[in-house]
């Protein structure tokens, strides 16, 4: 099997092997490695394409597609695949953001708590389960607080590493606020550790990324105390 990166090196990066990236979930890019013809093809024909290289993967793996139960998986597959679970690959699904005057000139911190997301390791393609709290302190624009949960969403539905979920979400807040006083905290749990690999079902991973105000001893005091109660 032939994978391009960018500093391989006999078949390792930086040293590693894909072995070992996998199993340590270590990552390349904060940005999502796309392809610059990313786009290029339909929906349709992705997902006409996927469903027929599902149904081998699935003979491959010696399962009888004819079966009433099976025949229909590769399609489902397909179609969850692009429309769902990994539909944040797109930039046209990405939400659109309208932004308010803050009329009412609350100037702390705005905390939004236990938002749940569904993401999926990009090095295992199995789950990552977890909560996403989210704060920040408004430069003059407020957006809905629903929108919070959608920037989440939209960056969850990718194949993730959580560092990456964590940061992608900070960036766009920072873009869409217009301010470095952003906060995110994701704590997660990741099933290709607990289900498989190290099998350990109690370990959650805690991600932050503390920008502007928050980046400062007594404001993240005062953002996890909001967190704990
Ligand atoms: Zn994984």
């Amino acid at each position: 099997m032939h994978t391009e990166t960018t500093s391989k090196d006999n078949g390792q990066l930086n040293g590693f092997t894909n072995e070992a990236i996998g199993d340590d979930h270590l990552f390349t890019s904060l940005d999502t490695p796309m392809k610059a013809n990313a786009f290029d093809m339909s929906n349709d024909e992705k997902k006409k394409r996927i469903s027929i290289l599902f149904s081998e993967i699935m003979d491959v793996m010696g399962l009888d597609l004819t079966d009433d139960s099976l025949q229909g998986t590769p399609d489902r597959v397909a179609k969850m695949y692009v429309e769902e679970i990994f539909s944040g690959l797109d930039p046209k699904n990405k939400p659109k953001m309208a932004l308010f005057e803050n009329k009412y000139q609350y100037n702390q911190m705005l905390v939004e708590k236990n938002i749940t997301f569904y993401s999926n390791c990009e090095h295992h393609f199995v789950p990552i389960i977890g909560k996403a709290h989210i704060a920040y302190k408004s430069s003059g624009k407020v957006i809905g607080l629903s929108k919070l949960n959608r920037i989440v969403q939209y960056y969850a539905k990718r194949p993730q590493v959580q560092e990456r979920l964590t940061n992608q979400i900070a960036n766009e807040l920072k873009t869409v606020l217009e301010t470095e006083d952003v906060a995110v905290i994701i704590d997660a749990k990741h099933l290709c550790v607990s289900s498989r690999g190290i099998q350990d079902d109690t370990s959650t991973t805690v991600t932050t990324y503390y920008g502007g105000e928050f980046n400062n001893a007594s404001k993240i005091l005062e953002l996890q105390n909001y967190l704990n109660n």
